[in-house]
């Protein structure tokens, strides 16, 4: 259940009613919004007596039960969409994000070139993954710990804050430590284990949709980093398997106003994965930005063709440039700004 709390509800109000709901055997959870706080009660199912006495506390406007399986992440817990500040950008205000980037850190010129040709054009994020979870064992598995400290000294020279992916719950501390957002990956995305260790940490998390994951399921997953306490969550369409085959993965981009209408969390998508191809990941970049996506993630290599991982989807710099070039127009014309 939601308390809503008054308008003009004073801190002492507030403070009483988390006791009360902690008392209560609820684990509580503060959401400022534009006018007013709510506080998300989360346990059993609560009974009308229960609501009853939590309406009558002082500075509680009125109490409503979330009828959706995931909470924190639903339109009812939270009308108002959120915003997530990774660095000095905010995500989910109205503005339109690019993050952009290599696919995996390979050294330190590849990565700073990448970095300069996405800075150039306008990204505000760098990406760039130092543990890749591969398909095939056999595969680039990425630099470790040696990548982050790439992707540190690439911040420090750009100003541009990073986003890196965390693989196991073992390294979320060590990727924290350097990242600015967390990435959660597709093959991860029910690795409930690392998701609650991701929210423990309290760091903005780029939560990928999982290949064969429902809208449901993958807000149900949502609520694993949420319900310990991890707010910063955007969510991240990224491709979702189905029978065909001319494309990586098909690009489910009626995702993007469904999870708008079900949750209040910043939606991304990640044309690249999806794609898996360098030609279309222009048109469903667009069509992203056009069906109200609030950013975005693109791979960007200097030399995509010699990527150690993802070459066929990455972007140079001139069709990089061309991309964000026609970005503007469209999202001009929703109203906002690259
Ligand atoms: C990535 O962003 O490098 C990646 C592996 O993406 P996904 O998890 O969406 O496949
Ligand atoms: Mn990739």
């Amino acid at each position: 259940m939601v308390v809503v709390m008054q308008k003009e509800a004073s801190e002492e109000a507030v403070d009483r009613v988390l006791s009360e709901i902690r008392s209560l055997g609820f684990n509580p959870h503060v959401s400022e919004g534009e006018e007013r706080t709510l506080i998300g009660a989360i346990g059993p199912a609560p009974t009308e007596e229960v609501r009853e006495h939590l309406r009558a506390l002082h500075g509680v406007e009125t109490v409503v039960r979330i009828t959706k399986p995931y909470k924190l992440a639903s339109r009812e817990f939270r009308h108002d969409d959120s915003t997530v500040a990774v660095g000095d950008v905010v995500i989910g205000d109205g503005a339109f994000v690019v993050a952009a980037g290599p696919c995996g850190v390979e050294g330190r010129d590849q990565l700073g070139a990448a970095a300069d040709i996405a800075r150039r054009h306008g990204a505000r994020i760098l990406r760039g993954g130092a543990f890749k979870p591969r398909t095939s064992p056999y595969a680039f598995q990425g630099l470790g710990e040696e990548g982050l400290r790439l992707l540190e000294q690439t911040r420090e020279r750009t100003g541009m804050p990073i986003v890196t992916e965390v693989t196991s719950p073992e390294l979320v501390e060590v990727v924290a430590d350097t990242a600015d957002m967390l990435q959660i990956g597709a093959r991860n995305t029910q690795n409930f284990a690392l998701l609650a260790e991701v929210g423990r940490s309290h760091q903005p998390v780029l939560f990928k949709r999982g290949m064969s994951t429902s809208i449901a399921e993958y807000l149900q997953a949502a609520e694993y980093i949420l319900s310990q306490g991890n707010p910063n969550v955007v969510l991240c369409e990224r491709g979702i398997r189905t029978f065909e085959t001319a494309t990586r993965f098909t690009l489910d981009v009626s995702a993007v106003p469904v999870l708008k209408e079900l949750s209040h969390l910043p939606v991304w998508v990640d044309p690249s994965h999806a794609a898996g191809r360098r030609t279309l990941v222009p048109s469903l970049a667009l069509a992203a930005a056009a069906a109200g996506a609030d950013g975005l993630i693109v791979e960007v290599h200097a030399s995509p063709e010699e990527a150690r991982s993802d070459a066929a989807q990455q972007l140079d710099d001139a069709e990089f440039g061309a991309l964000m070039g026609r970005l503007r127009g469209v999202v001009g014309a929703l109203g906002k700004s690259l």
